[in-house]
């Protein structure tokens, strides 16, 4: 299984705002880890699709909404390694099914829908229990593809930056990759991340868990950014558009509107309205995505 990464480059950008603001930024291109296992999602099923190896699975079960790029990674990764791949997806069955799902039962993924009462409690031992029944033996990946094993795999997004840096930044869905980041930093800078949904709150608490969990420390060099969340996960607003087509030509970088797009409207927003301070560096991690 070859699972390794090969160091993602760091791009620099150039604008007006960022020369008028003195800020120095690059986004780092976890977009191109792969074309369907993309950007975070390789980093955090790394080493769980190695342990998966190591207690002899063959067989990936994971959880995830009809429009989950976690979903869309998985089955990609499950084709790629030889794993079979399990999808509980929240909610009925629609059909024509979508293009991340229509992906994903292509790839192999057999998809097994539960009510969104039954997903909110979706890891009771009973319903487990039942998947087990139903399915045979299978390596659990929980939601966003987010656990300890998925921390130690974006850690190493710190680990393979070589340059001076202030700030790093990225797009957060559960928080497992602003977690790994978090350690990885190990209290030095800062890490920021930007919730994807509408009360993100809840994720200063997650990623406070899985940091403590993780490494056994508390760190305050980083916070949750919750105010471009343009209406909550996979929603959006002209405006957001209109700055991720202005991006796109501007740094040929492709963006998607559930989370980079947002990621980056809220980081140009917070340097036009100076969060930041002359002469400093930022990255933005670019967390890859389905378009
Ligand atoms: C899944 C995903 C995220 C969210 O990552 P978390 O670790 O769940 O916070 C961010 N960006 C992209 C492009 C993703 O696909």
């Amino acid at each position: 299984m070859q699972l390794s990464i090969n160091k993602t480059s760091l791009e620099k950008i150039s604008s007006p705002l960022l020369d008028e603001k003195k800020l120095t930024l690059y986004v780092k291109r976890d977009d191109l880890i792969h074309p369907t296992v993309s950007g975070n999602k390789w980093r955090k099923l790394k080493y769980n699709l190695q342990e998966a190896q190591k207690q002899k699975h063959d067989t990936l079960l994971t959880f995830g909404g009809a429009y989950s790029n976690h979903i869309y990674a998985l089955a990609a990764a499950g084709k790629l390694f030889g794993f079979k791949t399990i999808g509980i997806i929240r909610g009925e069955k629609t059909l024509p099914l979508n293009p991340v799902l229509e992906f994903a039962q292509k790839s192999g993924m057999r998809l097994y829908y539960i009510s969104r009462t039954a997903y909110r409690d979706k890891y009771n031992p009973e319903l487990i229990g039942e998947f087990k029944e139903r399915f045979g033996k299978f390596y659990l990946v929980p939601e966003g593809g987010t656990n300890m094993l998925a921390v130690q795999g974006c850690e190493e997004i710190v680990e393979e930056i070589d340059i001076d840096f202030d700030y790093i930044c990225c797009a957060s869905g559960t928080g497992g990759t602003i977690s790994g980041i978090i350690t990885g930093l190990n209290g030095k800078h800062k890490a920021l991340g930007f919730s994807a949904l509408k009360g993100g709150e809840f994720l200063k608490d997650d990623v406070g868990n899985l940091v403590k969990g993780y490494c056994g420390k508390d760190f305050d060099n980083w916070d949750i950014i919750t105010d471009y969340h343009f209406g909550g996960y996979a929603k959006s607003k002209p405006e957001l558009l209109e700055f991720m087509k202005q991006f796109e030509k501007a740094h040929k970088i492709p963006l998607e509107f559930i989370y980079t797009g947002k990621m980056l409207y809220g980081l140009f927003d917070l340097i036009k309205k100076d969060y930041f301070k002359e002469g400093q560096t930022i990255i933005a991690v670019h967390t890859g995505g389905v378009r």
